[in-house]
């Protein structure tokens, strides 16, 4: 029912290959999301990095690189795997949050794009690299957009970015150190239909452009939506290439300079060429309801807990057979529930269900909780299934622990 890039029957054999449960991600259409992106907008004046957090395997990261695209990092431990994968420094964006000024120091030490989201770490950076490195200032835009609250992060309550209205200090340490800031970034959330609020986001550094000189580099975040449930739309590309590629030439002319602008996506990249895959272990009846029970939960997958994400659960053993309603649970000791009342093609234990959109912040957020095995993860690639890290063993339960 979700016109998903990769068959059932494919999801099916990986499965069995592989056991459950299991991530699987489809390579081409990570490549056919970025292509659609270079269609839509004028390729002279954008650069697409990559929002790695969104699934940092390093196989996923190297067709990121192959294809050409950039990749934006959130930790400096994202950067070393993106420096490990092969990027070139200059192709890697680490746009930090809350971090050890050691953290941007080593980063800028490797040649790194740093995106700075502090005033205090504004001033260490002025102290230690003065104007020897450009630098790019996350502003705080106080828009509210995104999904919902907990990856909203624009408003005036959000931990992230240097405040609007905090401009005179921010220029106060600017002219101290003569820092030159080079980019100025906004990110005001996580699927982001409205191409309106990326214009909100042009107003922004409309206003601000006369107070930084040396900017260069408009960088407008991650954050666009993707479909998630059937029938549903994420952000309008064409709509946004092209109100994107007219603001930029406006902007440029209107300040005779000539600005790039970034991106960020990471779910637009990587979430619908994931799918996970588990099995029905249980299937119990209680009162009208009927809880088909998992050999996974929130351990693996934790969208529908953490953000009440919808994700589109199929039969993947049985899709012809009639729809029934389910409540999908995990077999983790919360009331972990993937969906309430959700229909499905009607299930028999031992049955494969598949998530749509487990491509980004799936594998990535899972965890050992209730002392289980993380699952696989495999590629497809060129039509081969290729595993891309295997499911954690025992062992791997105490690898870190040490005797005493
Ligand atoms: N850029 C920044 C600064 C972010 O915080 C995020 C998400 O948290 C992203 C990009 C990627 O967002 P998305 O996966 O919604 O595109």
């Amino acid at each position: 029912s979700m016109n998903a890039s990769l068959s059932y029957s494919l999801l099916h054999a990986a499965a069995e290959k592989f056991g459950t449960p299991l991530y699987v991600y489809h390579a081409e259409k990570i490549e056919q999301q970025y292509q659609n992106l270079l269609a839509h907008f004028e390729s002279t004046q954008t650069k697409f990095f990559y929002a790695c957090k969104a699934l940092t395997n390093v196989h996923i990261l190297k067709v990121i690189k192959d294809m050409g695209c950039n990749i934006d990092c959130s930790s400096i431990n994202e950067v070393r795997l993106a420096l490990h994968v092969g990027f070139l420094p200059n192709n890697i964006l680490y746009t930090s949050n809350s971090v050890d000024f050691d953290e941007i120091s080593t980063a800028v030490e490797l040649g790194v794009n740093v995106n700075i989201d502090s005033l205090s770490n504004l001033e260490k950076f002025g102290q230690k690299f003065g104007e020897t490195k450009a630098i790019g200032v996350r502003i705080r835009p106080d828009v509210m957009a995104g999904g919902n609250l907990k990856i909203s992060t624009g408003h005036i309550k959000s931990k992230f970015g240097i405040p609007l209205t905090q401009l005179d200090a921010l220029k106060l340490i600017q002219e101290k150190y003569k820092i030159n800031i080079r980019t100025l970034h906004i990110h005001t959330g996580s699927e982001i239909k409205d191409v309106a609020v990326f214009m909100k986001s042009a107003e922004v550094f409309d206003t601000l452009l006369p107070h930084f000189p040396t900017v260069e580099v408009l960088d407008f975040g991650g954050g666009f939506k993707v479909p998630y449930a059937p029938g549903e739309e994420g952000t309008d590309m064409p709509q946004l290439g092209a109100e994107v590629n007219k603001v930029m030439k406006q902007l440029s002319e209107k300040f005779g300079r000539n600005f790039t602008a970034w991106f960020e996506p990471g779910k637009y990249m990587v979430s619908e060429a994931g799918f996970f895959i588990a099995k029905v272990n249980v299937l119990k009846t209680s009162g009208d309801i009927i809880f088909a029970g998992l050999n996974t939960g929130l351990n693996h997958l934790i969208r529908p807990m953490f953000y009440d994400a919808y994700h589109h659960i199929d039969n993947i053993s049985s899709p012809e057979n009639p729809m029934k309603q389910y409540a999908v649970v995990g077999n983790i000791c919360e009331t972990d529930t993937f969906a309430w009342d959700r229909a499905i093609p009607e299930i028999t234990e031992g049955d494969l269900l598949v998530f749509y959109n487990a491509g980004a912040y799936g594998y990535e957020m899972a965890s050992n909780y209730n002392a289980r095995f993380k699952p696989a993860q495999v590629l497809f690639q060129h039509g081969e299934p290729k595993l891309i890290s295997r499911a954690d063993q025992f062992e791997d339960l105490l690898s870190l622990q040490v005797p005493l």
